[in-house]
C-alpha cells in the first residue's frame, strides 16, 4: 500500500532530512513510525501525503507515485487519506460540526448520512457536546481530537497520524488509538509516528525506527 524505494529529502536550506529510505507497508497493516525529535519522521509521512516531495528516489502510496503526481491528483489521492499533522488546518470561522463535515460536503455525501457521520466521529472523540463551538474555544487536546475526528470521518482507506497523542491526557491516548486500532481492524492501514513509550510497549505493532534520517531498524 505504501512503498518507498531510497528515497532521499533535502529542503531548501539545504538540510538534508532523510537519506536513501526505504520501506514497504502492507495493505491492512498498523506500523509506528519511531525516533528522536528531529529523526525525520514528520519529513517521511509528509512525503506519503505528498505535502512534501522527495529529492529523489520514490514514493508509491496506493499505485501512485508521489514523487511525479500532478497537482491537480492531489485532492483525489487525499480523499482516501485521513491526515492528523501537528497544523491542525482547521477552519476557525466555522464549527466543530462543520469542521468534520467538510470532507463529507465535498465528496458530495448526502448531508442526513453524513450528519449522522459526523456526531458518530464527535462521539468517538469525546467532542459531541461542542458540536457548536467555534475551534478556538477548544483547548489544544480538543483541537487535537477535532482533528482526529475530521481525518477518520470519511473513513480513508489509509491514516497518516504525526504525533496524534502528543498534547493528549493518557486517558483520551489511550482511546484515539483503540479508534486508530478499531480502523486498523476494518481494514485500513495506518501510519502513527510517536515517541510515546507507554503506547509502543501497549500496542505491539511493528516499529520502524528512523535516526538522523535513516532507517535503522
Ligand atoms: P521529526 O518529525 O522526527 O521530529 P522532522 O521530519 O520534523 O523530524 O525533521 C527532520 C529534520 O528536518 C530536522 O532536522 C528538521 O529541523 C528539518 N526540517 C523539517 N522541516 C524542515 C523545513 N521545512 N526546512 C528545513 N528543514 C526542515
Ligand atoms: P490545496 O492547497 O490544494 O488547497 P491543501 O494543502 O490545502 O491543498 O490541502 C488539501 C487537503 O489536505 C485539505 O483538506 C487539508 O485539510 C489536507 N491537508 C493538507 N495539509 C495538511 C496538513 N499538514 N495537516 C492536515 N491536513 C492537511
Amino acid at each position: 500500500m505504501i512503498k518507498l524505494s531510497q528515497v532521499n529529502k533535502r529542503y531548501p536550506d539545504g538540510h538534508q532530512a532523510l537519506h536513501q529510505v526505504s520501506l514497504d507497508i502492507a495493505a491492512g497493516e498498523m506500523v509506528f513510525l519511531t525516533g528522536h525529535s528531529g529523526a525525520g519522521k514528520s519529513t517521511l509521512l509528509k512525503m506519503m501525503a505528498a505535502i512534501e516531495r522527495p529529492t529523489s528516489g520514490s514514493v508509491l502510496v496506493a499505485g501512485q507515485n508521489m514523487a511525479s503526481l500532478k497537482p491537480v491528483a492531489i485532492p483525489f489521492l487525499r480523499r482516501n487519506l485521513g491526515l492528523i499533522f501537528q497544523d491542525h488546518k482547521l477552519l476557525f470561522d466555522r464549527s466543530v460540526f462543520d469542521n468534520v463535515m467538510l470532507p463529507l460536503s465535498i465528496i458530495g455525501y448526502p448531508p442526513k448520512e453524513a450528519a449522522k457521520r459526523v456526531r458518530a466521529a464527535l462521539d468517538k472523540v469525546g467532542l459531541l457536546d461542542r458540536e457548536k463551538a467555534l475551534p478556538i474555544t477548544l483547548s489544544g487536546g480538543e483541537q487535537q481530537r477535532l482533528c482526529i475526528a475530521r481525518a477518520v470521518v470519511n473513513r480513508p482507506s489509509i491514516l497518516l497520524a504525526d504525533e496524534p497523542t502528543g498534547h493528549l491526557d493518557a486517558e483520551y491516548a489511550e482511546e484515539i488509538m483503540q479508534l486508530f486500532k478499531a480502523f486498523n481492524q476494518v481494514g485500513s492501514t495506518v501510519v502513527i509516528s510517536t515517541h510515546d513509550e507507554a503506547i509502543l510497549t501497549r500496542y505491539g505493532n511493528r516499529r520502524l525506527h528512523l535516526d538522523k534520517g535513516r532507517l535503522v531498524a
